[in-house]
């Protein structure tokens, strides 16, 4: 189609206001970007040409929707998260900000424990969203969630689960497993959770797991982490990452003010 042709194209395409069929779409030219025109490429003076802002920012959503962090966690960002509330929560932030900050030069994933709503998910979700920034892609799932897309994927001719579920799992550069151990854990569940954390351990892939099981047994006799992964599970994690522990109350029953309205 020449440039002529394509624009009485368009014309024929937008419906007449007193048209009373139904209108049929309007054909607009997408709104070039002033900088590369549409290129890709900017030209800085003194300096040669690099890769457009425009194409930048759209990386960088690709990314995010790719490591499909839910939509409730949309606000969670290093900037919102409060850490004026206790000592622990400071350090967790410096933690999950130099790991964000400094990948791929780090040694270890990280660890979160604590009780819930202290901010676990939230500082994991940030770390997902700073690398993202940076260009590294990452994979975030919540565990149960996984569990129950590679059960679902489970194809009984085959005996086998699909490993489109599987294989970003196990190969994502730095993947987030939220919640870890509130899965009951059964032979299937240990055995998926073992296969999993030993093929990344093994790869040397960093890991962030948060977790509201305590890693040393307190005196109440509440479950720990070892007791809802295993113990071989929990010295690979051991190995794995750094463990921060979060202390502090629910932020969502005692300072989130827009949830109490
Ligand atoms: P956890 O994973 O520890 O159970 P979440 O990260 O899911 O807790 O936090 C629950 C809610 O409270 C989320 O909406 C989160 O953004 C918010 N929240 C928790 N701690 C903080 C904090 N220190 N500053 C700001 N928001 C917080």
């Amino acid at each position: 189609m020449t440039k002529e042709s394509a624009k009485k194209h368009v014309l024929r395409a937008v419906p007449s206001p007193n048209s009373s069929d139904t209108p049929e779409p309007r054909f607009t030219e997408p709104e070039l970007c002033r900088k590369c025109f549409g290129s890709g490429m900017e030209v800085v003076p003194g300096k040669g040409a690099r890769l457009c802002e425009c194409r930048r920012r759209d990386a960088h959503s690709v990314r995010l929707t790719r490591a499909r962090i839910p939509k409730r966690y949309d606000k969670c960002h290093f900037n919102t998260y409060d850490h004026r509330l206790t000592e622990s929560q400071k350090r967790a932030l410096k933690h999950a900000a130099d790991f964000a900050q400094n990948f791929p030069a780090v040694d270890q994933g990280l660890l979160f424990t604590g009780p819930v709503g202290v901010g676990k998910t939230h500082l994991a979700v940030s770390i997902v969203k700073g690398l993202a920034e940076r260009g590294f892609p990452c994979l975030f799932y919540e565990f149960g969630s996984l569990l129950k897309e590679i059960q679902d994927s489970y194809n009984p001719n085959t005996k086998s689960s699909e490993l489109a579920v599987l294989t970003p799992v196990l190969t994502a550069e730095v993947l987030v497993l939220d919640e870890l151990g509130a899965s009951k854990p059964t032979d299937w569940v240990l055995d998926t959770m073992a296969h999993i954390i030993n093929t990344r351990y093994n790869e040397n892939r960093f890991t962030i797991f948060t977790t509201n099981y305590p890693d040393e047994r307190a005196s109440d006799g509440k479950e720990t982490l070892e007791d809802r992964v295993g113990v071989r599970v929990r010295s690979r994690i051991f190995e794995m990452c750094r463990t921060v522990n979060i202390e502090g109350e629910d932020y969502r029953r005692n300072y989130d003010r827009s949830r109490r309205r």
